[in-house]
């Protein structure tokens, strides 16, 4: 359990395109043919509970990110894809540590939604 748990998130850690659970399934299941989709999707929820990985809705389905630093992302519509946005997000991060009248910031989430350039095509 414990070697499939650190390949599971050694293969999140490994790429950008925020996977779902089933497409972390596919992948994972290349090199570790015994491994169970029950087991992949309670590896990636716990994770995701003890806050090592962050979760992404999107288009009805979950989609997993290793990367939990405070990051924009930009849903697309059309094709549900996941991705990053950083560069053009330099102040999104402007109210993070700030005392509101509610309460301190601590982190923050921030979704786009739009079109992406691949669906535009
Ligand atoms: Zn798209
Ligand atoms: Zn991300």
């Amino acid at each position: 359990m414990t070697a499939q748990k650190s390949f599971v998130f050694g293969y999140l850690k490994s790429v950008k395109t925020h996977p779902s659970a089933e497409v972390v399934y596919k992948e994972v299941r290349k090199k570790l043919p015994s491994i169970s989709q029950g087991t992949v999707y309670r590896v990636l929820n716990n994770f995701k509970d003890k806050g090592e990985i962050q979760a992404i809705e999107a288009k009805d389905v979950t989609h997993f990110d290793a990367d939990i630093s405070d990051h924009a992302h930009f849903i697309c519509e059309r094709c549900g894809n996941v991705f990053d946005v950083i560069s053009e997000c330099s102040e999104c991060g402007l109210l993070k540590n700030k005392k509101t009248k509610v309460g301190l910031i601590k982190k923050y989430t921030i979704n786009f939604y739009g079109i992406c350039k691949n669906c535009r095509k």
